[in-house]
């Protein structure tokens, strides 16, 4: 049986390489760019005012009423308007303001901004009683950036900033890696929707709400494809709908009983099979397969094996479709703080914990009780995991590299 780091290998070297392609900014959001992306203009494209205000001319030669004192109060006559989308079209002299909004732009002749709030208005003239410094309160053309400067670089994960910087440069597209579609398709007699009423052995189907969850928290689209029964031609005709999709996900029906018919129907639909089983707890009967360049996952059917097996092998391929490199995510250490109940079969084990913070910031994990397969209780009350091989098992007090997980 294959090791989870030889399947995990497998994965990798058959997910397809991404696709680029052009993407609307409202739906590019958690995609990786693809190219570096330059400003199409200039940032600010204009000088503008910082702030709402009167637009003067200080550097202009001094005219009469320019005192020499900088602490004597100071006339301008209010010759106009610049609002934000409303140029004012003329020149102004010394001894001018023009009455000016946020964002607007600078008339020409003036070279600085006196704030609302340090002037005295009287009908057409405006007294301060500081003199402005040459440029204050004002944004300058290109002080951000310059058109053709590169905005964001290539491998950026674009986020809601980085989609606000791109609209604001006047792009309405960027080019990014295409988000995958994944199928998700959930077999069992006993399934039935939540809400609805159950009969004796019914149970309600949970792997489909909570695959979708994974896969938009991975920034994939969740396609749907409802609950199937174990019966050959249904999940035949089921299978071939979602091998139009990026990636298909089948919950259930690849273990060794009679009413399993997973893999005889992924191969009656041309899937070839790369693998199936790995030498792990949870999630030990996992099929991959591939058809064109269709990736198929078929996890096992309890809870718990499904989000570890996402989590080991369908998450790194996801990552790699969408342009983003893979890092194993059991990176951060603590010390173990309670015993650890696996059995030694050379198996790798991913172990749900507790974490609290210890002395000097150092986290102490507890494995929870209740590690089964079935066990979705505590794998919602984990906010940790520990991967370990029962070759190398660590002891209370040995400190070891876990997955801190979102509460
Ligand atoms: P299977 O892999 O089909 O043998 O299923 C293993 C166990 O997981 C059984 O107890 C099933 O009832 C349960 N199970 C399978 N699919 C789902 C599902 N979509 N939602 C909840 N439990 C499931
Ligand atoms: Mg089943």
């Amino acid at each position: 049986m294959l090791t989870y780091e030889e399947a995990l290998a497998l994965v990798q070297a058959q997910t397809p390489r991404p696709q680029v392609a052009r993407c609307r900014l409202e739906e590019a959001l958690g995609l990786t760019l693809a190219r570096s992306v330059a400003a199409r203009c200039d940032l600010p494209r204009f000088d503008n005012s910082a702030v709402d205000g009167y637009a003067v001319a200080v550097t202009q030669p001094t005219t009469s009423n320019r005192p020499t004192d900088p602490h004597a109060a100071e006339t301008f006559k209010v010759v106009g308007t610049s609002e934000a989308g409303r140029l004012f079209r003329g020149r102004i002299k010394s001894g001018e303001a023009v009455r000016i909004l946020t964002g607007a732009a600078i008339p020409r002749g003036a070279d600085a901004i006196i704030m609302q709030e340090d002037v005295t208005r009287d009908h057409d003239r405006v007294v301060i009683s500081r003199s402005p410094t040459p440029g204050q309160h004002i944004r300058r053309r290109c002080e951000e950036m310059q058109r053709g400067d590169v905005a964001l670089p290539v491998g950026t994960v674009l986020q809601p900033s980085g989609i606000g910087l791109l609209a604001a440069l006047g792009h309405r597209e960027a080019p990014v890696y295409r988000r995958p579609a994944v199928g998700i398709l959930t077999t069992g007699d006993e399934l039935r929707a939540p809400g609805s009423r159950l009969n004796m052995g019914e149970i309600y189907e949970s792997n489909g709400a909570l695959l979708a969850a994974l896969v938009r928290q991975n920034g994939a689209e969740d396609r749907r494809l409802g609950i199937v029964i174990d019966k050959p031609a249904p999940l035949v005709a089921a299978i071939r709908r979602g091998l139009t999709s990026d990636l298909l996900l089948i919950s259930g029906g690849v273990s060794v009983g009679d009413r399993d018919f997973v893999r005889a129907a992924c191969a009656k639909c041309g899937v070839r099979e790369i693998f199936w089983r790995v030498n792990i707890k949870p999630g030990m009967p996992l099929f991959f397969g591939k058809r064109g360049r269709t990736l198929v996952f078929g996890l096992p059917g309890n809870p718990v094996s499904v989000f570890v097996t996402f989590e080991a092998f369908v998450k790194p391929a996801l990552h790699r479709l969408m342009g983003m490199a893979w890092r194993d995510e059991y990176v951060t250490p603590a010390i173990l703080d309670g015993p650890l109940h696996v059995s030694t079969s050379r198996r790798t084990h991913f172990v749900r914990v507790q974490c609290q913070a210890g002395e000097n910031g150092v986290i102490r994990v507890r494995p929870l009780g209740g590690q089964g397969s079935h066990h979705l209780r505590s794998l919602a009350e984990a906010d940790g995991w520990l991967r370990v091989n029962s070759d190398a098992m660590p002891q209370v007090g040995d400190i070891v590299q876990i997955k801190q997980a979102p509460v």
